[in-house]
């Protein structure tokens, strides 16, 4: 598939599953945005979660051992990419605050991972987890994820399936509001 054609389909099918909404929103932030971005809302669908795991599989060599996916985010669409890949599908996750590997986890010396999470904006997760990972014996080979909105801001080489940067703005400088439209909270629209 065309990276062209590729970004019709997944903006086609975040904004059916309202993972994508345009308005003017009040993110939990604080911050006011014309866009709602919720990944959760496309991997819902198992069936889209495996579609979305298909596609980004496609983007990395098979030459690995391990996928990674750092909890919450990047549990589901991990364990799919692993599932596609048919390698084992690990995750990480925070505690008090710090990511670990738990569970009874077991890394081999060297092994092979990449990590995927659902969305990618600061790549906090996706390094932190890399340290983790690494003081582990493990080599990070590849990071992927759905969306990517961190606009070439991370060192990272990331491997997307959309790229799309949040546009926010402060609530005294938000132009949807100077327009007189009130921002509405995320998830409210629905209820
Ligand atoms: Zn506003």
């Amino acid at each position: 598939m065309s990276d062209k054609s590729q970004d019709i389909l997944i903006l086609k099918l975040l904004e059916e599953t309202h993972a994508v909404l345009k308005g003017h929103f009040e993110l939990s932030s604080g911050y006011h945005s014309s866009q709602y971005f919720q990944c959760a809302k496309l991997l819902q669908y198992p069936k889209y979660a495996e579609l979305a795991a298909k596609l980004l599989t496609e983007k990395f060599d098979t030459d690995i051992d391990t996928v990674v996916g750092p909890a919450l985010g990047g549990v589901i669409i991990g364990y799919e990419v692993g599932k596609a890949m048919d390698k084992k599908a690990i995750f990480t996750e925070r505690k008090n605050g710090v990511m670990v590997l738990r569970r009874g986890f077991e890394l081999e010396p060297k092994e092979k991972l990449i990590i995927i999470e659902d969305v990618i904006t600061t790549a906090k997760s996706a390094i932190e987890t890399t340290t983790v990972l690494e003081s582990l014996g493990a080599k990070i080979v590849g990071y992927g994820c759905i969306v990517d909105r961190s606009c070439g801001k991370t060192d990272l080489d990331i491997k997307s399936l959309i790229q799309m940067e949040p546009v926010i703005y402060s609530p005294d400088n938000c132009p949807l509001c100077k327009q007189g439209s009130k921002p509405e909270k995320p998830g409210s629209r629905f209820k």
